[in-house]
């Protein structure tokens, strides 16, 4: 898997709460924000791991679904797949 291309990736300011970071690749959800979160900032305390994921931690690595152990959900800086949105930057 690659980081997605400028063309699939959408400019958002800042992600609601309830917005879902989900895999791209089985599409299961994983962590839910429990509050409105700037794309400038970390999700350190503002989302919570939905069933059978483990807690977030912060990390420089691309993150691998825990799932599928296929898709990843996350590119740094800052560049996250949402369940509503798709590719969020
Ligand atoms: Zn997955």
């Amino acid at each position: 898997m690659s980081y997605p291309s400028s063309d699939r990736i959408t400019l958002l300011p800042s992600l609601n709460s309830g917005t879902i970071l989900s895999c791209p690749e089985c599409g299961m959800g994983l962590y839910m924000l429990t509050k409105k979160v700037t794309r400038d900032g970390t999700f350190e305390g503002s989302v919570k791991p939905l069933v059978g994921v483990p807690e977030y931690a912060r990390g420089s690595m691309p993150k691998k679904c825990p799932l599928c152990k296929v898709g990843e959900w996350w590119y740094p800086p800052g560049t996250v797949h949402t369940l509503q949105y798709g590719w969020i930057a």
